[in-house]
C-alpha cells in the first residue's frame, strides 16, 4: 500500500473523455489498495479564460465578460451532462458549478463598476477554475465507486498575502494538511484537492502563480510523507528534445532535479523545478507520466544526478534572442563595470538568458529576449555614459535573430571531450557558433547560433551526443 499524490494538469481534465480517463487511473489505484490524493488543475484554458473575462470587465465590456461566463458554464456543463448519469448527483453538481460561475459573474460586475482589479480579486476570480474541476472529478470518482470528497486547498495551504504569486507558510500548512487529509484517507475517502490556490492566515484566497498545481502536489506530498508524487500530463515524460524539431527524440527515463532545472530555464516545457523542491528535498520520487498512456514508464526525477547511459540527456533551444555586446579596451581591470552593466540590465526589467565575458575583459555579451533589447541598450547607454564619453567603452551594439541551444546533462561536467564533440558536430554541418557559456550548475553548455541554423544545430547535437550509436 502506497500513499500517492497524483496531480492532473489542465489537458488531463480538458474534456469529458479526459476526466473519465483520470477517474479510471485513480480508481484503479484505490482498488489496488493505494491511498491516493488527487490534485487537479482547472480544465485547460480555463485560467486564461477567467483572466480574459476580468480584463474585459475592467475595460467596461459587460457583453464580453458575460460571453466568457456563458462559455465557461457551457464547457463545464457539457462534461457533467456527458459523465454524470445519476440524476440527483448531476443536479447537485450543476448547482455547485452554477454557483461558482455566478460568483465569478458578480466579481466581474464589481470590477466593471470600479474600472480596476486588485490582485486580491484577481486571485478570487482565478480560483474558480480549480474549484470546478475538483468537484467534477470527485463526483465522477463517486459514481465510479470510489468514496471521494473535493477539498479546497484554501483549507490546507497557508500563504502570505502576495496575491498572484503567494509564498508558502510551511508549518501551519503542514498541520492543516495532516489534520484534514489524514482522517479522510483513514476513512477510505479519496480527497480531490484544488491545485494552484491557497489562502492567507485570515482565509483570503491566494494563488501560487501560474502553473502552480505542481507545487500544490509537492506541498501535499511533503506534508503527508507520500511514497511518490506523480505529475500527469499529456506527454510521455521529459523528452530528449522537442519532437517537432527532432523526430526521433525519446523519453528520458531518469533525470535529476538540477538537470530539470536547467531544462526548464532553457526553454523546455517541463515542470518548474522550484515547484517540486519540497518533495525532492525529502527524497520522495517524482514521476512525470502521460494520463492517456498511464502504463508507459514516464520520467523519474531524482535528487542526485545518476550518470545514466550517455552524458548529455537533452537539448533545447530558446528563440528570438538578441545578443548585446559591451566592448572597450578601457574596461580591462576597471572594477565595477560588470556590476553596473548588470544593474542597468535589471533596471530595464530584462531577463538575461546567458552571459559571457571574454577573458581579456574587453567585452561582455548578454543574451536577452529581442523584445527587451532596445530598452536594455538604452539603459546601458545611460548607465555607462561616462565610460562611453571617455572612450573606455567603445561601443554598445546588438545583434538580432539569434537562438540559444543548450545541451543538458550531468555528464557535461565530467566527460572530457563532450564540448569538442558538440562543436565538431556543428562545425561538420557548417554551423557558425557565435558565443558559448557553461551553466553555473555545470550540467549544461549553451551555444548561441543564428536562427537560420537553429533547427539543424539541435538535430546535429541530438544525433552526436544523445542518440549516438542508437
Ligand atoms: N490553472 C493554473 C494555470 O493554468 C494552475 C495550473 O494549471 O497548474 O496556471
Ligand atoms: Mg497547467
Amino acid at each position: 500500500m502506497s500513499t500517492l499524490v497524483m496531480k492532473f494538469g489542465g489537458t488531463s481534465v480538458g474534456d469529458a473523455a479526459a476526466f473519465a480517463q483520470v477517474s479510471q487511473i485513480v480508481s484503479e489505484h484505490v482498488r489496488g489498495g493505494d491511498r491516493v490524493i488527487g490534485v487537479v488543475s482547472a480544465m485547460s484554458g480555463v485560467t486564461d479564460d477567467l483572466t480574459r473575462g476580468i480584463v474585459k470587465a475592467v475595460a467596461g465590456d459587460e457583453e464580453g465578460y458575460l460571453r466568457v461566463c456563458d462559455s465557461l458554464r457551457a464547457r463545464h456543463m457539457n462534461v457533467i451532462t456527458e459523465l454524470i448519469t445519476d440524476e440527483r448527483s448531476r443536479a447537485e453538481l450543476t448547482e455547485t458549478i452554477d454557483g461558482l460561475i455566478d460568483e465569478y459573474d458578480s466579481l466581474c460586475a464589481s470590477v466593471r463598476v470600479l474600472g480596476e482589479v486588485t490582485p486580491r480579486s484577481m486571485d478570487a476570480a482565478l480560483s474558480r477554475g480549480e474549484r470546478m474541476s475538483a468537484r467534477i472529478l470527485s463526483a465522477l470518482l463517486q459514481q465510479d465507486g470510489v468514496k471521494s470528497e473535493a477539498v479546497d486547498a484554501t483549507e490546507l495551504i497557508v500563504t502570505d498575502a502576495t496575491f498572484g504569486n503567494a509564498a508558502l507558510i510551511a508549518q501551519p500548512t503542514r498541520e492543516q494538511i495532516t489534520s484534514h487529509l489524514v482522517p479522510l484517507l483513514d476513512a477510505g475517502v479519496t480527497p480531490v484537492v484544488t491545485g494552484f490556490i491557497a489562502a492567507t492566515e485570515n482565509g483570503v484566497t491566494t494563488t501560487l502563480g501560474r502553473g502552480g498545481s505542481d507545487y500544490t502536489a509537492a506541498i501535499i506530498g511533503d506534508a503527508l510523507d507520500a511514497d511518490a508524487v506523480w505529475i500527469f500530463t499529456d506527454v510521455d515524460g521529459v523528452m530528449t528534445a522537442d519532437p517537432r524539431v527532432v523526430p526521433d527524440a525519446r523519453v528520458i527515463p531518469v533525470i535529476s532535479y538540477t538537470e530539470v532545472g536547467e531544462l526548464a530555464y532553457f526553454g523546455a516545457k517541463v515542470l518548474h523545478p522550484r515547484t517540486i523542491r519540497p518533495v525532492i528535498e525529502r527524497e520522495i520520487p517524482v514521476w512525470v507520466k502521460n494520463t492517456f498512456h498511464p502504463k508507459r514508464p514516464g520520467t523519474r526525477i531524482e535528487r542526485t544526478p545518476r550518470n545514466t547511459d550517455g552524458t548529455v540527456k537533452a537539448v533545447t533551444m530558446i528563440t528570438d534572442l538578441t545578443m548585446i555586446n559591451v566592448m572597450g579596451r578601457g574596461m580591462v581591470g576597471v572594477p565595477g563595470i560588470a556590476g553596473r552593466t548588470f544593474s542597468a540590465v535589471a533596471r530595464a526589467n530584462a531577463n538575461v538568458l546567458m552571459i559571457s565575458q571574454a577573458s581579456s575583459e574587453q567585452s561582455i555579451c548578454l543574451a536577452v529576449p529581442t523584445k527587451s533589447a532596445p530598452a536594455v541598450v538604452t539603459s546601458l547607454e545611460e548607465t555607462l555614459a561616462y565610460e562611453l564619453h571617455r572612450r573606455d567603452i567603445d561601443r554598445i551594439w546588438s545583434q538580432d535573430g539569434l537562438v540559444i541551444i543548450t545541451a543538458v546533462g550531468a555528464g557535461v561536467r565530467d566527460t572530457p571531450g563532450i564540448d569538442a564533440r558538440i562543436f565538431g558536430a556543428l562545425g561538420g554541418a557548417g554551423i557558425n557558433v557565435i558565443a558559448i557559456a557553461q551553466g553555473s550548475s555545470e550540467c549544461s553548455v549553451s551555444l548561441v547560433v543564428g536562427s537560420c541554423d537553429a533547427t539543424r544545430a539541435v538535430q546535429q547535437i541530438h544525433k552526436e551526443v544523445i542518440n549516438h550509436g542508437k
